[in-house]
């Protein structure tokens, strides 16, 4: 039998005065104007580490990094040096507080776009700890199983046979971390493909961090309006067009450093 999910509460008081600028009501993006940013935990610039000023999740420490000080970019187009000092940055402060014991596990995540749920456009990721939720337990291996698109020592980057939601899932798996600037590069191929080449439809996609089988997972997923079969059933699905998918992304990626 399975047992019963953790809730988050969601504070709607907070909530309500969250800033947006993707969808209606936009406002002046916040991050853009560092001079008034408040709680700052560490100043990398360009990449700063704060407190988020909206806590609407409670039992929990919140806390966003600003990947830049450009509002336009975007992970997919970042040049190598900086989307290695985001990636490396994230996952160190992440690991950082996962080992602190001050929580019962800590979510890295990331949303880009009007259909991954993010409310600001500036790129930034989110570190949260959840004082009594521990997100391992709605993950499985099959999360994370898939045909291999590349792969390293220590690194592999694959395309889900079982995504939790669907239809098509991303996943990049870290056991040696050292090799965590070219699991950055599989993240960004992975992002490039979703925005660029995928779907003509598809602007959004989420990224995911684990702590999973003793090293790191990531998984990006290209975000379209939820379908009814996972909402109402938990059913996901998965797309039929996997070898074609993965034969486009070799071909267009990795093909010409073989
Ligand atoms: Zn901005």
């Amino acid at each position: 039998m399975i047992g019963m999910r953790e809730h988050l509460r969601f504070n709607m008081q907070i909530g309500k005065d969250k800033p947006f600028t993707i969808g209606n009501h936009k406002v002046e993006c916040p991050f853009c104007d560092r001079s008034r940013l408040v709680d700052i935990l560490e100043d990398r610039h360009p990449i700063l580490y704060l407190k988020n000023k909206f806590p609407v999740l409670e039992d929990t420490y919140q806390t966003v990094l600003i990947e830049t000080d450009t509002c336009e970019t975007e992970l997919s187009v970042y040049p190598r040096e900086h989307l290695h000092a985001v990636v490396g940055f994230g996952v160190a402060k992440w690991l950082e507080m996962a080992r602190s014991g001050e929580f019962a596990s800590v979510v890295f995540y990331k949303n880009h776009g009007p259909n991954s749920g993010g409310s600001l456009r500036h790129p930034h990721m989110q570190i949260v700890g959840l004082n009594r939720v521990d997100y391992r337990n709605n993950v499985r291996d099959q999360d994370f199983q898939g045909l291999v698109i590349a792969a390293e020592d220590g690194v592999e980057f694959n395309l889900s046979t079982h995504p939790r939601m669907g239809f098509t899932e991303f996943n990049v798996l870290l056991r040696d971390l050292s090799r965590i600037d070219r699991m950055a590069e599989y993240i960004q191929v992975a992002a490039h493909y979703a925005l660029h080449h995928f779907h003509a439809t598809c602007t959004s996609y989420n990224l995911f961090f684990y702590e999973w089988g003793g090293g790191i997972a990531a998984k990006l997923i290209p975000r379209f309006i939820v379908g009814p079969l996972f909402v109402g059933f938990s059913i996901p699905q998965v797309t039929n067009r996997l070898d074609e998918i993965r034969e486009t992304l070799q071909e267009r990626y990795f093909r010409e450093q073989e």
